[in-house]
């Protein structure tokens, strides 16, 4: 009776060990991280990561601290200048996110849908560009196709940013040196008409994959790459993505190899929109949890490395997200006002060389006057 009784204790206890055990690393999905010392700064930078959560602004990195498990264990607690932008387009409140990545890239306040284009149609010069002619390493990382709105702005100019096969051909006509995310489908044959872009970039000397696997790439800096993780868009964080932050660490390596003048690497959290305009908390969750781990990489090479300004921001708020309050004071519920995109302001975050220059109120075109401020293209 007592060794049965004693049995049933034990093995209630280990259960409760095991269940205690998950819940454990289920709250924590990662370790306390910490940034590595870091060196003297240079003055001016000679690497930008720019890094852009689609749809996110204050309420979304409040929720993503909060779902991380507070600032010491998420990358946004870990940077010492933080500004606000207005993210309104050319001619209306509410940008959509063509406008809202065509004012990062060109400078330039734009119509709605509108990719690297001024409002009277001229296309407008981008600095992946700038950066790409002036003999510097230039990478781009999404977590949606390389047609979609925020990458396309950047090395593509169109009136509508649904014009996505002519998007994919643009990316024949800058010398990108690597692009990590999905759309293989875009420059396969199966496109309408039938041009095979594939081919076109192996001719080129790009090494052309797809998958999200890192091996087998030439991530020594021989040849630049493109690996197409899908063939449309990737899956969503929660249903098992997870290349993000490896990429942002193997791609921001790979540009420094790249070239001896330095590097700009574009990154974004795509998704987040997406989990917004569905009112989604638990896809939501993830990409902010996802898109953290990606800033932490790019905080770390910028903190190894001395010469590398980290500017992380968001296009636009998106689904009017509000951190209600629960019958659980300690823990919030996630509200949503809208489905669509809203014209509230959005953080800006920087760290390393000249990140001071982020610091204030500033339009979202001024974004793209810092970033050249602190690293001219001619430097
Ligand atoms: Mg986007
Ligand atoms: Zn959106």
């Amino acid at each position: 009776m007592v060794s049965s009784c004693l049995k049933k204790t034990i093995l209630n206890w280990l259960i409760l060990s095991l269940l205690i055990g998950t819940w454990t690393s289920c709250s924590s999905p990662s370790k306390i991280n910490a940034l590595p010392a870091t060196p003297q700064l240079a003055e001016t930078p000679k690497n930008i990561i720019l890094l852009i959560g689609d749809g996110m602004a204050l309420s979304q990195v409040s929720a993503g601290v909060y779902w991380n498990g507070g600032l010491d264990k998420s990358a946004f607690g870990q940077f010492p200048v933080v500004g606000f932008h207005k993210s309104h387009a050319h001619d209306e409140l509410i940008t959509d996110s063509a406008a809202g990545a065509t004012a990062f890239s060109c400078g330039k306040k734009t119509f709605n849908g509108a990719i690297g284009m001024t409002p009277d149609k001229e296309a407008c010069h981008t600095i992946l560009e700038d950066w790409s002619q002036s003999g510097k390493a230039t990478g781009i990382v999404v977590t949606c196709t390389a047609t979609h709105a925020t990458p396309a702005s950047f090395i593509a100019h169109q009136e509508m940013r649904a014009f996505t096969e002519s998007i994919a051909l643009e990316y024949l006509n800058t010398p990108l040196d690597c692009f990590v995310g999905g759309g293989a489908y875009y420059f396969s044959t199966r496109r309408p008409d039938q041009l095979n872009l594939k081919d076109s970039l192996i001719k080129r000397g790009y090494v052309v994959r797809e998958g999200t696997s890192f091996q087998r790439l030439p991530l020594g800096g021989e040849h630049p790459f493109m690996l197409l993780t899908h063939d449309k868009e990737p899956p969503t964080a929660s249903a098992g993505r997870r290349y993000l932050p490896k990429a942002v660490k193997e791609v921001s390596r790979f540009l420094e190899k790249r070239s001896p003048n330095g590097f700009f690497m574009l990154v974004e959290g795509s998704q987040i929109d997406w989990a917004l305009h569905a009112n989604d908390q638990h896809w939501l969750k993830a990409e902010m949890l996802d898109f953290d781990a990606a800033i932490w990489e790019a905080l770390k090479f910028a903190a190894t490395n001395g010469e590398t300004l980290v500017v992380v921001t968001g296009d636009h708020e998106c689904g009017g997200l509000a951190l209600k309050d629960l019958n659980d004071k300690r823990l919030f519920k996630p509200g949503f006002a809208s489905k669509y995109h809203t014209g509230t302001m959005v953080p800006v975050f920087a760290f390393g060389p000249q990140a001071t220059l982020f610091n204030g109120i500033y339009d979202n075109t001024a974004i793209y006057q810092k970033i050249k401020q602190a690293m001219p293209p001619t430097q």
